[in-house]
């Protein structure tokens, strides 16, 4: 079923200290409600709003590295609508001129590459919250607002209706993900941070809108289970009407959203408070000559630099900006093999992180414990096995692999004095199967076993295997007698 889909992204511009407009403290998750607030983000008479010079220089820094082309002025607009979460009733927000046009990013599915094009940047201010005492809006009894995010900077970005699956929607946002977190103008993790209006329609039906979903697998659900719906709505010989609708992730389904909610009559006008500022070439030129390595940049860098295949260099780049971080962490405090490090890190380490949420990697899991795994590997003293299950107990835990490795009984014995000792005992009780040996090579395996088991799996098994074969070597040559 072939789909459209276009996405308008939400992006707070979480790395600026204060506000859009004011000098509140940007800084507001877990701050009791309405501390972060001055007359100008509560909207009160006269209060006039003066622009974060930073918050401009950061939406260039998206615009350039998106492509796209930055506007030669700075023009605010009033787009008006009547909710509480808005104080004072309009938002300021781009019409007429937006901060940036144009521009794209390229995706990569299943091997196949293609761009989808960005259509308009706006950078606005974000409305405050509504809180509802039970959680939902649906069985609370009065609902309260908290203004601590009103005026926090946000960017909103609108793709052109380029996509045609949930995946390429998902490898879409991943990307931009991780190229906002390259630029450090947004940790996208955090709790509202990135918020998504995924746009989609199917042949034969108009748009439908689904507001406000607030992660990317979440996207990817929301976009999988409408378009299902409307395709099936029209094999009924029903019709998709263009309307808006909200996902539910408790139940995974859409909802229609009350239509009053989203009467589109926001009365654009200028902002008579904001006058139009330009934005001079220079500034953009320097902006442009101080970005930083971006993700494709960067996928090139690791496989050139440390020869690991490109497929593992885009799962650590683009699954989150933290995750390379942490590959070339390790790889700094231990160099040797670094594609054995990425391999565990996306395919052991990973697979124990939660969805979307890596922040456990650099809380709890330390670059040290990862290289020490890799060092212990290489020393022998733990099997490519035990480095797989060493795995959950250092992302759940965070404990230093070394204790670990004494504290499971996972420590090999590969002293070759102490396991000599232990294979001379084992060829003296079993005197009969050492000749069995001498004679059938199968037979070696027994005397391995027999080591193995006295060491309680213990022995690392090629040096077990050497010292028997060496031993059978010095029996058959007369060096050692037998009882
Ligand atoms: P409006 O201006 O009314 O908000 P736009 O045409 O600007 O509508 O589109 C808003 C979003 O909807 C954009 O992200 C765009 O890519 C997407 N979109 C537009 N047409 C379609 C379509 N037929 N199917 C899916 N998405 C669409
Ligand atoms: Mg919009
Ligand atoms: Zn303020």
């Amino acid at each position: 079923m072939k789909a459209r889909i276009g996405l308008e992204i939400h992006v707070q511009l979480t790395s600026l200290k204060t506000k859009l407009f004011c000098r509140c403290s940007a800084d507001y998750r877990g701050a009791p409600p309405n501390t972060h607030v001055c007359p100008v983000c509560l909207g009160l008479p006269g209060a006039l709003p003066v622009v974060n010079r930073k918050a401009v220089e950061h939406a260039i820094a998206v615009c350039l590295a998106l492509n796209g082309e930055v506007a030669d002025e700075l023009v605010f607009e009033r787009k008006h609508y009547f909710y509480p979460d808005l104080p004072k009733n309009y938002q300021i927000t781009q019409y007429s001129k937006p901060i940036c046009r144009g521009g794209y990013v390229e995706i990569e599915v299943r091997g196949r590459a293609k761009r989808v094009r960005i259509r308009r940047i706006n950078l606005e201010e974000d409305p405050g919250r509504l809180v509802y005492p039970t959680g939902s809006p649906l069985t609370s009894p009065y609902s309260l607002v908290d203004y601590n995010r009103s005026g926090v900077a946000l960017l909103e970005i609108v793709t052109e209706p380029d996509m045609e699956e949930p995946e390429e929607a998902a490898a879409f946002l991943e990307k931009l993900r991780s190229i906002l977190e390259h630029l450090g103008v947004c940790d996208c993790g955090l709790e509202g941070a990135m918020r998504v209006d995924a746009n989609v329609s199917v042949e034969g039906g108009e748009r439908v809108e689904v507001k406000n979903i607030g992660s990317v697998s979440e996207v990817e659900r929301a976009l999988r289970y409408e378009i299902v719906r409307q395709a099936s709505l029209l094999r009924q010989g029903g019709r998709v009407r263009r309307e808006t609708r909200h996902w539910d992730p408790a139940r995974k389904v859409t909802v229609p959203a009350r239509a009053k909610e989203y009467e589109e009559d926001y009365r654009y006008m200028p902002d008579p408070n904001l006058p139009p500022v330009p934005i001079p070439a220079e500034l953009v030129e320097k902006i442009r000559a101080q970005l930083p390595e971006l993700p494709d940049e960067r996928v090139k860098r690791l496989v050139s630099e440390y020869g690991i295949d490109r497929r593992t260099a885009r799962v650590l780049v683009y699954t989150a900006k933290a995750l390379a971080d942490f590959f070339e962490d390790v790889v700094r405090l231990y160099p040797r093999d670094p594609q054995r490090t990425a391999n565990y890190i996306v395919n052991d380490l990973l697979g124990w992180l939660k969805d979307e949420d890596l922040k456990p990697l650099y809380t709890r899991v330390r670059p040290e414990h990862v290289a020490k795994v890799m060092r212990m590997l290489d020393e022998g003293l733990i099997s490519i096995r035990q480095a797989k299950e060493l795995a959950e107990h250092i992302v759940k835990h965070g404990a230093d692999p070394a204790d670990l490795v004494e504290k499971l009984g996972m420590r090999r014995i590969a002293d070759e004095e102490r396991l000599r000792r232990v294979v001379e005992e084992v060829f003296r009780e079993n005197p009969k199967a050492v000749r069995d040996a001498l004679r059938k090579p199968k037979a070696v395996n027994f005397l391995v076993g027999m080591v193995m088991r006295k060491t309680r799996g213990q022995a690392d098994p090629q040096l077990t295997r050497r010292l028997v074969e060496e031993m059978l070597e010095a029996v058959r040559e007369g060096r050692l007698s037998l009882p």
